[in-house]
């Protein structure tokens, strides 16, 4: 574990959410608002280039997606000790994230990295508002419809309703035949315009 200042150790407490009493020994926790429109990223040149390559591993569901177009990819560092890759899971109990871990893993290791380690972190909670503007492009691309607003966005007295938009054919008069697609991250739709289903990855 790495020691912390009293400083971090505060941020870090006020940082934690609904998922408090979850995490184990892997478990550290960072600041939310450091982390609300992207992971910060490694400044010393090892730990770039460590970033560089956990970056480009897929998310198994959607390979189009790396990890950090997810925004799953949260932190890494290198000591002395080794390299420590922290993970959060796109929501608990994903089956994809344990996939993610064994191609951190893999990919550092064949890069030449010894003493990789990947960690878990439930706090802060995943949300769509960490997908990177590229990724959601990519999704839209893959034929999946991006989230439609931030999940911050939810917050007032009236939820936000925007339309799902076709990928195909960017018609809005779009309907959800079904409140899960092939994952449990997504609802199927289907576009009223072209007639053609597709999944949407829901805000979360
Ligand atoms: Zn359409």
């Amino acid at each position: 574990m790495v020691s912390r200042t009293p400083q971090v150790e505060e941020r870090a407490t006020a940082g934690r959410t609904r998922h408090e009493t979850e995490g184990g020994e892997g478990f550290r926790s960072r600041d939310a608002s450091s982390l609300r429109d992207g992971a910060p990223r490694p400044t010393r040149e090892e730990e770039r280039d460590a970033w560089r390559i956990a970056a480009t591993v897929a998310d198994p569901e959607v390979p189009v997606l790396t990890i950090e177009d997810l925004g799953v990819l949260r932190a890494v560092e290198v000591d002395a000790s080794g390299v420590r890759v922290t993970l959060t899971p796109t929501y608990s109990g994903c089956p994809a994230i344990d996939q993610m871990r064994d191609d951190v893993l893999l990919a550092l290791t064949a890069e030449g990295f010894r003493d990789v380690t990947v960690d878990f972190t439930l706090s802060p909670a995943w949300t769509t508002d960490w997908m990177t503007d590229e990724g959601k492009a990519k999704l839209e691309q893959y034929g999946i419809a991006p989230p439609t607003h931030r999940a911050g966005e939810r917050s007032g007295p009236i939820p936000v309703m925007l339309g799902v938009k076709c990928p195909r054919c960017q018609s809005l008069r779009t309907r959800e035949v079904s409140r899960f697609g092939s994952t449990a991250c997504k609802s199927h739709f289907e576009c009223l315009a072209c007639l053609e289903p597709f999944d949407h990855f829901k805000v979360h």
